[in-house]
């Protein structure tokens, strides 16, 4: 229900990943939600969708509410619920998620340290979510390829190494 709703209103993308992971089920269950709190972070500031838990997501009605709350982020926290990521190809809705995944992880722990946190001021996070928002340097063609391109064919690499059974 949640993917083909974001697919069928997205034709921008091709991939989108849900998870329920603790740090992702933990940071979605904060207020707060997702805190500019470290470079990692910045990558999403300011472009995080947040969707309102409503019950196990299997009535169509919800859909609509899904996409608005989506928008043109590439992120989006479904509140009391988990993370969610789109991309233009497969990595880098891969990329995102790991990004936001360790966004999360970290924001838990810098919390559970149990003192005020230090946020950088917001023309700092403004500038940062800018520099990475997309990669750094144009390919030979001029075009800014997407999140993930060059992370990809190491990540395959490296899973054929350690266990290639997915290709079962
Ligand atoms: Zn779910």
């Amino acid at each position: 229900m949640i993917h083909s709703a974001i697919h069928g209103a997205r034709h921008d993308i091709t991939c989108v990943l849900h998870t329920h992971t603790p740090a992702g089920m933990a940071v979605s269950a904060l207020d707060c939600g997702l805190l500019p709190l470290n470079q990692t972070a910045m990558r999403f500031a300011g472009s995080v969708g947040y969707h309102d838990f409503e019950g196990v997501a299997v009535d169509l009605d919800e859909r609509q509410r899904l996409v608005d709350d989506l928008g043109d982020n590439d992120v989006m926290i479904l509140r009391n619920h988990g993370l969610l990521t789109v991309g233009v190809t497969v990595a880098e809705a891969f990329v995102n998620m790991l990004r936001l995944e360790r966004a999360c992880q970290t924001q838990l722990l810098t919390m559970s340290a149990g003192v005020s946190l230090r946020m950088p001021p917001q023309s700092v996070i403004d500038r940062t979510f800018q520099q990475l928002r997309r990669q750094p340097s144009p390919d030979k063609n001029g075009r800014f390829p997407p999140h993930g391109e060059r992370e990809w064919p190491a990540l395959l690499r490296l899973l054929d190494e350690r266990d290639a059974s997915y290709k079962n």
